[in-house]
């Protein structure tokens, strides 16, 4: 089929309504899932008591427990029609890991059973070996764990029971994402607990909370086909920008064509039927982005629903002629996607730390999380962004859409004055919720409620937005864990730093609220110099100015992962018992080496696309042209009238050059990366290949506006763009 022709049928798919359920999500909603009313419905209740310690407290579950849960979770599984088991894993790939076992064992009398104990649901032995793991299991014994978490609820998928887990090695060092995520989480809680006590003395636990953003651009499947370089790399490495495409902004929360509304109506009742609180749905600002979002939950299950949902999304997507692009930056000229990641934390008596409070008590350990925060942002300014830098995300990392690469924090001008005023004021001003005393001169005050949301800067990558902060330069295709771990991490540190300095102080005799600003006051003095900033992130003078203040203005990316060796990351970790030196040394192997195959599979489409597909299509457009000009010749004695066609022969030329040029240029610059012994000096030198690409990619994109659209052989940007 010719592209006219793909393009024709593309146009021509109907949407096909998703199968909908009759009630309204409330009576389906966690039905695929094995939550606290199922555990109720099939355990007993020593056994669910025993669980819910587990889950609650942390206590270990003994085996002839865990047999009684999984037998409890067979009963209800076989009613569901489950036939098959697996553990859930992430891996340090993109998405999620899985292998399925059947239930089926003999049972010893000539026939077999469906089968499932407590030994399977706890811990089982993948033969991992091909995960990557920045040598840590490349010793002589290299054997791999999941065991199950049980803080995050099993569910089935299709036939399968899918049972969450860790993945570790057999000296325990972790191999996944949600090992040191749950670490992280556990950090946090113990770090942030004593400081809550001395405000809100019933807490016993803390939470984080995630609510991630989901953006995404669908694609036309068949035109996708067509594309190998979307196929491959999940990206257009090549592409004249399309006529129209952001600039009258009219894509932006515009209605949503029915094509895309049936695929998101499946996609929602999927998530919800699986316990995912999906919540919000809508255009975003480039031609066929969109995004969705759920209700923010406690950060470890969140993370894992958005595991779900990309797998979903994908498979969904497929059965509505559709193809998921989570990459980026898939096109060129118009924004990519992220995942913003609004985070907070909250405490077991339901008090939202990052919110102000209720009165002058709670509106002090509002001030003393959010301080703490932004001092931890600052002094790991460059490790959160290490923590979200990849080969993918950095398309958008320091080009002119957010993030820019530099991490600073946006507070609004009503934080921003009243840090502003903390700072002038006695230690011991009250800080009232604004209104509550009249206007009075010398208060600090705070609204109880920001009600007011539109104080937003969409350039900041690290924003207060009234009772959270949004994290918004992590990657759309990114496992969220990466940048979860590290931000909780660094907030547990400095939590730990905080207390021990505010002991100092009421060690002095002085009463809390003293204490606390006397505490706080050199922290709020700094934050304000350093990472606060509310202007444009996007000027070259934030740079600039960036820089001066000490923020980490790196943009290559193999650069940006060497700050989880510094000095300061390595003490952050290690004391907060998140990672070991070794993990973090095998980590960035990882890294290093995802980030050289990402460019180098990229860098091989590219040149063969250009060899294959491009120099052919403008050949035998020369072709014609000189075949023209032949004839003109043959029938005038001249070729006079034919500036057109010489020219742009001259173009051809000029442009097939340049391109051929390129092409070995890159492969000279491919075998000298492959040379490199260590991970980050290969993944440095396919720093400069990626640089090339840019480099190619330009005559190319210059060919797809000079040669015959007829002879194109790639669907297009304003093919790819549209959907009907
Ligand atoms: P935006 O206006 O930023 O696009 P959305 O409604 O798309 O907002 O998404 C905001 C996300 O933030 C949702 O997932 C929401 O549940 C989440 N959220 C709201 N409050 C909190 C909180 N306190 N902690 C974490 N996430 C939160
Ligand atoms: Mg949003």
């Amino acid at each position: 089929m010719d592209r006219a022709d793909l393009v024709k049928e593309s146009f021509e798919k109907k949407a096909i309504p998703a199968d909908r359920p009759e009630v309204g999500p409330s009576e389906y909603f966690g039905e695929l899932v094995f939550d606290r009313a199922k555990m109720h419905r099939y355990l007993d209740a020593d056994t669910l008591k025993a669980l819910l310690d587990c889950i609650e407290g942390g206590q270990n579950l003994d085996r002839a427990t865990a047999d009684k849960v999984a037998a409890g979770m067979k009963q209800w599984a076989l009613e569901h029609g489950v036939t098959h088991i697996t553990h859930w894993f992430q891996p340090l790939t993109e998405g999620t890991a899985e292998k399925h076992d059947s239930l089926l064992e003999y049972d010893g009398k000539g026939g077999v059973i469906e089968s499932f104990d407590g030994s399977s649901l706890v811990q089982q032995e993948p033969d991992a070996s091909s995960f990557p793991n920045g040598g840590i299991r490349a010793t002589f014994e290299a054997r791999g764990y999941t065991a199950w978490d049980p803080t995050s609820p099993v569910f089935i998928q299709d036939d399968t029971l899918c049972i969450p887990t860790v993945f570790v090695a057999y000296t325990g060092e972790a191999l996944d994402y949600k090992t040191p995520l749950k670490k992280a989480l556990k950090a946090v809680s113990d770090a942030a607990l004593p400081i809550v006590q001395l405000f809100e003395p019933k807490a016993t636990k803390v939470y984080s909370y995630l609510g991630w953003e989901q953006e995404y651009f669908l694609v036309d499947e068949s035109l996708y086909s067509a594309r190998p370089d979307l196929m491959i790399t999940g990206r257009t490495l090549m592409g004249h920008n399309s006529s129209k495409n952001q600039q009258l902004d009219d894509h932006y929360f515009a209605a949503i064509p029915s094509r895309v509304a049936e695929f998101m109506r499946e996609l929602e009742i999927a998530g919800h039927r699986l316990g995912i609180p999906l919540k919000t749905r809508h255009n975003e600002v480039a031609p066929n982005q969109f995004e969705l979002a759920p209700i923010y939950g406690e950060t470890n299950l969140a993370n894992d629903q958005n595991q779900i949902i990309m797998n979903l999304m994908d498979k969904i997507a497929r059965r509505h002629g559709f193809v998921v692009l989570l990459h980026e930056k898939p096109f060129e000229g118009v924004n990519g996607s992220g995942k913003h990641n609004n985070w907070s934390l909250g405490t077991d008596t339901g008090v939202q730390l990052l919110a102000p409070g209720k009165d002058e008590k709670g509106n002090l350990m509002f001030l003393t999380f959010f301080v703490n925060v932004l001092a931890a942002v600052q002094r790991h300014n460059a490790l959160l962004k290490a923590s979200i830098a990849s080969a993918t995300n950095a398309h958008r990392l320091g080009a002119n859409e957010a993030p820019p690469a530099i991490v600073s924090a946006f507070l609004g001008k009503t934080m921003t004055d009243v840090l502003h005023k903390l700072l002038v004021l006695p230690s011991d001003t009250p800080i009232e919720i604004a209104g509550k005393k009249g206007k009075k001169v010398g208060l600090v005050e705070i609204p109880e409620i920001f009600v007011d949301n539109t104080d937003r800067n969409r350039t900041s990558p690290f924003a207060f937005t009234g009772n959270r902060f949004e994290f918004r330069a992590v990657g759309s295709s990114a496992n969220c864990a990466g940048a979860m771990t590290t931000l909780n991490a660094a907030v547990a540190e400095q939590l730990i730093i905080f207390k021990k300095d505010l002991d100092a102080e009421l060690g002095k005799g002085k009463d809390l609220h003293v204490a606390v600003m006397d505490t706080l006051k050199p922290v709020i003095a700094s934050v304000l110099d350093v990472v606060c900033f509310d202007g444009n992130g996007y000027e070259d003078a934030w740079k600039q100015e960036a820089a001066r203040r000490g923020l980490d203005v790196q943009t290559g990316v193999p650069e940006m992962i060497k700050e989880f060796l510094s000095p300061a990351s390595v003490q952050m970790f290690t004391t907060t018992g998140v990672y070991t030196l070794h993990e973090l040394q095998a980590r960035n192997e990882v890294k290093w080496e995802t980030y050289s195959k990402k460019i180098q599979i990229e860098a091989k489409v590219m040149s063969r696309m250009a060899v294959n597909h491009i120099l052919p299509a403008a050949l035998e457009y020369k072709k014609r042209l000189l075949e023209e000009l032949a004839l003109n010749k043959e029938v005038f004695g001249n070729l006079d009238g034919c500036s057109i066609e010489l020219t742009t022969v001259g173009r051809l030329n000029e442009c097939l050059e340049e391109l051929q040029k390129q092409v070995s240029v890159m492969k000279e610059a491919m075998e000298r990366a492959g040379s490199q012994d260590s991970g980050y000096a290969k993944a440095s030198a396919y720093n400069e290949v990626a640089r090339l690409l840019y480099a190619l990619r330009k005559p190319i994109d210059e060919l797809e506006e000079i040669v015959d659209n007829r002879l194109w052989p790639l669907p297009k940007y304003r093919e790819l763009l549209f959907i009907s």
